[in-house]
């Protein structure tokens, strides 16, 4: 049975993940950026809250949680880092499943950006809630990783089917687009830019995106294909991808 996904944007350039699996409507927010915002949107949606699920720790994912959970009685599944910033009722990592009514997510293990960043996978619907780990055209900051960690679980995340629905959460695309031009001449991915800038200038959504758009396009992704481009001709993947990492840092577009 299908799972029904509603994105909101709050905070500045957040998207909110409320999921709804069809068969039971029991429902989830995927991270908390703005409590406020959940709870608005459960309102208007005539939904009620049964899971969190949290990506990893940081305040604009983790940082609703006690209002939401107090508002709507939730239960709250995370990894354990988030216990830094709230009380978790299940604590869960990669090779986990977390049942939503009848849909059942994969958790897989995707450190980098944080050291216990997870991704939650739907395997029946092609479903993916990537948090800060990949964005269309990007992928999050090494705050507490490797890079190789994070290519790792990168390629995790790139072995999902082609048409796997990547939820992100933010809304970085145009300027990860910017970005991604400086580095990659390919013309699919100047066709894609193209589609992005004229998306953003009318305030559409670009997520989510797909698996197979990102392996296609995404510079971080392409990082091996890239590595004479950023100065790493030679060296292991994990050291292209942490090349094209180092000069997204530096890129002033
Ligand atoms: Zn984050
Ligand atoms: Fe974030």
């Amino acid at each position: 049975m299908p799972l029904t996904v509603h994105q909101f944007p709050c905070l500045s350039d957040n998207y909110g993940f409320l999921a709804r699996d069809a068969a039971t409507g029991k429902t989830a927010c995927i991270d908390t950026p703005d409590a406020a915002a959940i709870l608005a949107a459960l309102s208007q949606k005539g939904w009620t809250l049964d899971l969190i699920l949290n990506t990893h720790w940081h305040p604009d994912h983790a940082g609703g949680n006690a209002e939401v959970a107090a508002a709507t009685g939730a239960m709250i599944v995370g990894p354990a880092e988030v216990t830094r910033i709230s009380a978790l009722d299940r604590e869960v990592r990669g090779g986990d499943e977390v049942m939503l009514g009848e849909t059942r997510f994969q958790v897989i293990e995707t450190g980098g950006h944080t050291l216990g960043h997870i991704a939650y996978f739907d395997a029946a619907e092609h479903i993916a809630f990537v948090g800060d780990t990949l964005f269309a055209l990007g992928c999050g900051r090494l705050f507490e990783g490797t890079a190789e960690q994070m290519w790792t679980s990168l390629q995790r995340l790139a072995a999902l089917p082609d048409d796997t629905a990547v939820y992100c959460a933010h809304e970085y695309t145009a300027s990860n687009a910017r970005f991604a031009l400086s580095v990659d001449d390919d013309p699919t991915l100047k066709a894609r830019t193209d589609q992005i800038f004229a998306q953003r200038q009318r305030g559409e959504p670009t997520v989510p995106t797909t698996i197979g758009l990102e392996k296609a396009t995404n510079p971080f992704l392409r990082a091996p294909k890239l590595a004479q481009r950023v100065g790493a001709a030679g060296q292991p993947d994990h050291a292209a991808f942490g090349a094209v990492r180092s000069a997204k840092d530096n890129f002033k577009g």
